[in-house]
C-alpha cells in the first residue's frame, strides 16, 4: 500500500480508500465488517460514508467495521458527511452519526455535496461554518472538508476561500480534463484530496475501447483505470465503492503490481485521449425527483451511448430497450419544469436530450 500526506494535517492516508455506497449485502452486517477488516489488512486506512447511503444503514455498518478493526488493532480513519446547514440539524446529526458510526470523534467531516457555488453561499449564510469549527473545537470533528460534483474552475473557486482542509470530488480517467483545475486549489491550499467515481460510474469499464491511452500492456480497463489516477502526485486517496470482496481483492492486486509512470509517460498517456467526455452523465441520480415520475438518469445514461459509441441512436435505443426496458417515448412525457436541470452536477442540458430521445423513438 502507498501512503500519502493528507493536505497539512499530519495524517498519513492509505493511496486507495474505501467507500461504503455500494455494498452488495448492506443487511448482511458481518459480510460488510468483513470486507472492511479485509481492506484493513491490504494497508487501506481511509473508509468514507455518509449519513444517506443505504438510508443510515453504510453507517451503521461502518461501526461494527470499526469496532471490529480496532478489536484487531488495525488503524482507521472515519469520514462521513452532513447535508444539513442549520446549528441544531447538525449537532442532532453528528450525535446520531457518532453512535452509528460507534466512534467518539470522526476524522474527516465533509459539507456534503455542494450543487453549486450560489448553493454554498446559502449554506454559509446558515452559518455552517461557524458549526463546523465548533464541533472542533470541542474534539467531535477533527478536520473540515468539503465534498462537491461541481466541474473543476467552480471548485477551484471554492477551495480557494482556504476554509477547508480536505476535498472529496469526482476525478477520473474520463472528466480529468473538466476537473484537473481542482488541483490548483489543492496544491496551492496545501488540502488532502480524495476522488471519488474512479471508474467514471461504470463508464470506463464498460467502454475499454475510449480508454485504451491508459492501458499499458497486461493491463484490465479496472487497474488501468485506477492507476491513471495513482499517478497523480496530488491525490491523497481514490475512494472505491466496494461491492464486494471480490472487489477489494481487485483493487489490492491492482495496487500489488502498480508500476508508477514517470511524469513524462503520464503527460504522452494524456495526449492520447482524444475524446472531451464533456457533458457525459455520471449517474449520481441527483436529478431523480421528477414530479412526472421520469427515471432520468436512466435515460441520461442510454443517450451517453449516444455520445460515446459510433452507431450514435442505434447503441441510445438499445441501451433503453435491453438494457432498461424503458419506452422512449417515456421521455416525452416531460413538462419542462426544469427542477431536474436545476439539481443536475453536470449542467446536463436534460430537457433537451429528454426531447431528443423522445423524438428518436
Ligand atoms: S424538466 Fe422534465 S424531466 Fe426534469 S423534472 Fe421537470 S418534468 Fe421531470
Ligand atoms: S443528469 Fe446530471 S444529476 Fe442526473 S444523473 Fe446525470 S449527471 Fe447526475
Amino acid at each position: 500500500m502507498i501512503y500519502r500526506d493528507y493536505g497539512k494535517t499530519g495524517k498519513k492516508v492509505s493511496l486507495l480508500g474505501f467507500g461504503g455506497m455500494r455494498f452488495q449485502h448492506i443487511d448482511d452486517h458481518d459480510e460488510c465488517a468483513r470486507m472492511m477488516v479485509r481492506a484493513a489488512e491490504g494497508g487501506v486506512n481511509y473508509f468514507d460514508t455518509a449519513p444517506d447511503y443505504f438510508g443510515v444503514k453504510s453507517e451503521t455498518v461502518f461501526g461494527k467495521g470499526f469496532a471490529e478493526l480496532r478489536r484487531r488493532r488495525l488503524p482507521y480513519f472515519a469520514a462521513t458527511k452532513t447535508f444539513k446547514t442549520k446549528a441544531a440539524d447538525i449537532r442532532r446529526e453528528i450525535e446520531a452519526q457518532l453512535k452509528r458510526l460507534d466512534i467518539g470523534a470522526i476524522d474527516f467531516y465533509h459539507v456534503w455535496c455542494i450543487t453549486s457555488l450560489d448553493n454554498w453561499a446559502s449554506r454559509k449564510r446558515d452559518g455552517i461554518l461557524d458549526t463546523f469549527r465548533k464541533l472542533k473545537e470541542e474534539g467531535l470533528i477533527k478536520h473540515i472538508c468539503v465534498s462537491s460534483h461541481l466541474i473543476g474552475d467552480e471548485i477551484e473557486t471554492l477551495l480557494m476561500e482556504g476554509v477547508f482542509e480536505g476535498v472529496l470530488f469526482g476525478y477520473s480517467a474520463y472528466n480529468f480534463k473538466t476537473r484537473e483545475k481542482a488541483f490548483n486549489a489543492v496544491r496551492a491550499k496545501r488540502l488532502g484530496a480524495v476522488v471519488m467515481n474512479p471508474l467514471g460510474g461504470g463508464i470506463i469499464p464498460q467502454h475499454p475501447e475510449l480508454f485504451a491511452w491508459t492501458q499499458r500492456p497486461g493491463e484490465n480497463p479496472v487497474e488501468a483505470g485506477l492507476r491513471f489516477l495513482w499517478d497523480h502526485g496530488d491525490i491523497s486517496v481514490t475512494l472505491v465503492g466496494f461491492r464486494s470482496g471480490e472487489d477489494i481483492e481487485c483493487a489490492l492486486k491492482a495496487m500489488e503490481g502498480y508500476k508508477p509512470r514517470t511524469e513524462a509517460e503520464l503527460e504522452d498517456a494524456k495526449s492520447r485521449s482524444t475524446s472531451s467526455f464533456e457533458g457525459i452523465c455520471t449517474g449520481c441520480a441527483y436529478c431523480d425527483e421528477c414530479p412526472q415520475e421520469i427515471p432520468i438518469p436512466q435515460y441520461m445514461d442510454a443517450y451517453n451511448q449516444k455520445l460515446l459509441k459510433k452507431e450514435g441512436d442505434a447503441a441510445m435505443k438499445e441501451r433503453l430497450g435491453m438494457h432498461w426496458t424503458i419506452p422512449a417515448s417515456g421521455a416525452g412525457k416531460c413538462v419542462a419544469c426544469g427542477l431536474c436541470e436545476g439539481a443536475c452536477t453536470q449542467h446536463i442540458p436534460i430537457i433537451e436530450r429528454l426531447e431528443y430521445i423522445a423524438r428518436a423513438g
